[in-house]
């Protein structure tokens, strides 16, 4: 792995351009949620597919797929970022997160399985809170339920997991994530067999767009809110959603402001993940890609404005 850029200095997020040889590049990422200093929340997102396969209409990773990373070259990512403040690999935070989710649906990867596996032969931490987000495609069956059996056995208190229906309506979650997936009973039933009580709640996330349908009397149908929590996030900027014409919804709008009402008026835990509009300046969010922006060469005001600095570093 050479990593070939790094995004200017910034206290939010980094965001490293890696390159694997044959042609073969990805991206992984540091961040911080201030006003929480690094010391007690640390999180990185590591790439598990080189682009993806998927193609969700509102991401900048699914314009191409090169295949799936290895075990050792997701490790690579990881170990990158950790090396640089921890040298002896013993990582002193109060929650040190791993999202599996920068560039690739990592269900399609069962190299992840191995290094959730393997873990702690190569990294002593103190919290470590592993976090997968999925949009849940069939014929995983045999990733998910492995998945379930290491969750039990290893991480049954911090393990994180997140499915991004986006939609509720089948045909329209059918638009934006364009490939087979499981259905919300599927789903649910999986939920209620990962949940153990004590780590937390499933994640449904709705990345939410002008016209997506969110009907609470669906969710509340499927999804006991015991169990699963909901959590709004606009539509990052991303060339992906500004050629599909997919528009974020405004979180001030009442339109929003009644859904979350009803959700917690039906109980669940509702997240209004906003985020820090400098994270959509560095292309640190979710779904935005520096290396596909910087070949589709688009114009914007709000994302992607943070120099690249071209590095030469081996590992
Ligand atoms: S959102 Fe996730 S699953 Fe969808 S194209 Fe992007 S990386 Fe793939």
């Amino acid at each position: 792995m050479r990593v070939i850029a790094e995004t200017e200095k910034s206290d939010i997020a980094t965001v490293y351009i890696a390159e694997f040889g044959q042609g073969k590049y990805l991206e992984f990422v540091e961040s911080t949620q201030p006003p929480i200093p690094r010391e007690k929340k640390w999180v990185l997102i590591v790439s598990t597919l080189f682009g993806c396969p998927i193609g969700c209409k509102f991401c900048d990773s699914g314009w191409q797929y090169f295949g799936k990373l290895s075990k050792h070259e997701i490790l690579q990512q990881i170990d990158y970022m950790v090396a640089k403040r921890f040298p002896r690999r013993e990582i002193n935070i109060d929650k040190f997160k791993i999202q599996f989710s920068r560039m690739g649906e990592p269900t399609l990867n069962e190299n992840v399985l191995n290094v959730l596996e393997e873990f702690d032969q190569h990294f002593k931490a103190r919290n470590f809170i592993p976090s997968l987000s999925t949009v849940a495609p069939i014929g995983r069956d045999n990733f998910f339920a492995r998945l379930l059996n290491i969750k039990k056995r290893k991480y049954d208190d911090t393990f994180q997991l997140q499915f991004s229906i986006h939609s509720t309506s089948y045909a329209q979650r059918d638009k934006i994530i364009p490939v087979k997936k499981m259905n919300f009973e599927e789903i649910a039933k999986y939920g209620e067999n990962f949940y153990s009580g004590n780590n937390r709640k499933i994640t449904l996330n709705f990345a939410l767009f002008k016209d997506a349908e969110v009907d609470v009397n669906i969710i509340s149908k499927y999804f006991s809110p015991e169990i699963f929590l909901i959590k709004l996030t606009p539509v990052n900027p991303t060339a992906a959603s500004k050629n599909n014409n997919i528009v974020s919804e405004v979180f001030s709008n009442s339109n929003v402001l009644n859904l979350v009402r009803q959700l917690e008026a039906l109980g669940y835990d509702v997240i209004l993940s906003i985020g820090e509009m400098e994270e959509n300046k560095i292309g640190s969010n979710c779904g935005q890609y520096i290396t596909n922006f910087l070949k589709m060469r688009q114009k914007f005001d709000d994302a992607y404005t943070y120099q690249l600095i071209f590095t030469n570093e081996s590992s």
